[in-house]
């Protein structure tokens, strides 16, 4: 689709009125505002692309904003990652920068409030405080603090500050309305005491500003003219005009505008379930080619192109939706089908024995890279008389449809000649140890013989025993085995983990070019899936990630939508 012809989503419509209205499109300025107390999902990456989108539909600078403003949670370790992450996406911030900056702006701006009347320190309890509070049908009751003399309140907040009071003794209010409908507009906490070391400002602060107080304002400071966010801040919109209207003093008005979270089948996205399967060892980290976080999809083999159209297609909402976690699998297939460079790998290996092919011979046979790929060239793999199949691929008795290896019928093997069931050797089990076959040496693939044309049904992958590598392969599945793991009002969302979500392999065999690949690389395993080659793989120790296998349901779910 040409860039003209996309029509509009919603947010941007309302950037177009805006422009229209005359705002200055030099003007614009967007954010993307983690709080790093975890890694980054695949919702994220929704955010991300829609704001760094945005930023280079209107050129328009982009910053990276560190929501930093609760100590007890953050760390360094998450910077880097988000850092590193929206590196790899491909997206590029004009300034990197953290609220964690403001907190003595903000501390300012807090007495400012105080001064003209519209905060109070609160030091009942937090019972006492929630019981005030009202519900959405009734009206809160005021604090008896509520109207404490302002002279009390400037004295009690720098006390605060210095640490004369414990955590949840005392708090900062907004004086809005404990009438309001809107229940966060009922004089909503705005600071509280926390003595906690921050990964940034150390111990400068016993007291920390609330996400309502820190986020419009960080925005006002840096100039943000649109400040998107997620549904569940729709309520708080209000609140974000109230205290902006308290503070502004010309320059760029922010405005927030909210869109639907990314939610996607089968997996859990809240960052908080997320620290609780790696911190109880359900997955071997945030990385894990499992986990739905951006670095666990990098690992899994997935590319930032394909991320990046997975947040295309799946756009931007105005209401709650669930994507299918298929369309994200497409993309990376579809992707993966132009890039990935084709290979031999056989994962469960039986032994086949061509018994009319010279003992001691090779060859060394041309095959393709990768047929949608005219730039991608071809190799040589070798040929011999021994090779390797999958079990799976041959069958002593089949029907008409079985179009793979039997007795007494041709296939062709991938790059190289038709070959014909002959007989099988079996163990003291019963069970396949060698199956022998002819082949029909003017049968080569690509060397213009009328045999090497002759239509077969089957083709077949394989390796050459004497030249294969031997690799481990780590069979990736969806981690929950429930299209909504934590849709379950009775059930905790770990009762869903698929057990087997991870099926290690280490008995296949890859082509022996494969014996060089780095770590990120990426093939399609040809009939088989793309896989892509772990962290912690070696040229000793090779090892394989299942990225997502060939044949998919998404082609099902197309057709009906
Ligand atoms: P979570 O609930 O998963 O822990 P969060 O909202 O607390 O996420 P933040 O670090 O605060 O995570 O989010 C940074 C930005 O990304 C915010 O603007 C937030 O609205 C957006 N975001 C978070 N999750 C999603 C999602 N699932 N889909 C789209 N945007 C998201
Ligand atoms: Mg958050």
């Amino acid at each position: 689709m040409s860039e003209e012809k996309k029509s509009l989503n919603f947010l941007e419509q309302i950037i177009e009125e805006d422009l229209a209205n005359g705002f200055d499109k030099s003007d614009l300025r967007f954010r993307f505002p983690p709080e790093p107390n975890g890694y980054l999902h695949i919702g994220h990456a929704s955010s991300i692309c829609l704001n760094f989108g945005l930023g280079l539909k209107y050129n328009a600078p982009v910053n990276l904003r560190f929501d930093d403003t609760n100590p007890a949670k953050e760390e360094q370790e998450y910077v880097d990652a988000i850092k590193n992450d929206i590196k790899w996406l491909g997206f590029e911030w004009a300034n990197e920068l953290y609220s964690s900056d403001y907190f003595q702006q903000l501390y300012d701006w807090a007495i400012l409030l105080i001064k003209s009347g519209k905060a109070y320190v609160d030091d009942q309890s937090s019972e006492e405080i929630a019981k005030q509070k009202g519900t959405p049908t009734e009206p809160g009751t005021n604090s008896p603090n509520r109207d404490r003399p302002i002279e009390e309140n400037l004295e009690l907040f720098e006390k605060m500050k210095n640490g004369a009071f414990e955590e949840g003794s005392h708090i900062l209010r907004a004086k809005i309305d404990m009438a309001s409908p809107n229940m966060l507009m009922r004089d909503p906490i705005i600071y509280r005491v926390l003595k906690k070391a921050h990964h940034r400002t150390g111990t400068d602060w016993n007291i920390y500003p609330m996400y309502d107080w820190a986020h419009g304002e960080s925005d006002y400071i840096e100039g943000i003219s649109h400040s998107l966010c997620t549904l569940e801040f729709k309520p708080h919109r209000k609140l974000y005009d109230w205290l902006l209207d308290q503070i502004y003093d010309g320059g760029i008005r922010p405005k927030q505008r909210e869109f639907a979270r990314r939610n996607l089948s089968y997996t859990v996205m809240s960052k908080r379930k997320l620290l609780q399967l790696v911190e109880e060892g359900h997955v071997n980290g945030w990385d894990d080619p499992r986990m739905p976080t951006i670095s666990g999809l990098r690992r899994r083999g997935y590319t930032p192109a394909a991320i990046r159209k997975f947040s295309e297609v799946a756009g931007i909402a105005k209401r709650d939706n669930v994507t299918d976690v298929a369309l994200l699998e497409f993309c990376v297939k579809d992707d993966l089908n132009k890039t990935a460079p084709r290979v031999m790998a056989v994962l469960n290996p039986v032994k086949l024995v061509i018994t009319n092919y010279p003992e001691g011979e090779e060859e060394w046979l041309e095959a393709e890279n990768n047929p949608e790929d005219e730039h991608a060239g071809s190799r040589k793999v070798p040929f011999s008389r021994e090779l390797y199949i999958e079990r799976e691929d041959f069958r002593e008795e089949a029907n008409k449809k079985f179009f793979r290896l039997t007795l007494n019928k041709e296939v062709r093997l991938k790059n190289a000649y038709i070959i014909k069931g002959e007989s099988v050797i079996k163990d003291e089990h019963g069970d396949i140890k060698e199956i022998h076959c002819s082949y029909d040496p003017k049968s080569k693939s690509g060397s213009g013989t009328e045999e090497s044309k002759r239509k077969v049904k089957g083709t077949l992958h394989w390796v050459s025993i004497q030249h294969a590598v031997k690799a481990e392969v780590r069979m990736y599945d969806r981690l929950f085995s429930d299209e909504a793991p934590d849709g379950h009002k009775d059930k905790d969302f770990k009762e869903f983990i698929n057990p087997n979500s991870l099926v290690v392999n280490k008995n296949a065999f890859v082509e022996p070019g494969l014996q060089e690949a780095k770590p990120g690389d990426r093939f399609q395993f040809q009939r088989l899936g793309y896989f892509c080659v772990d962290l912690d793989s070696s040229h000793e120790h090779l090892i394989f990630n299942r990225t997502v296998p060939l044949r998919d349901s998404w082609a099902k779910i197309e057709k009906k939508g």
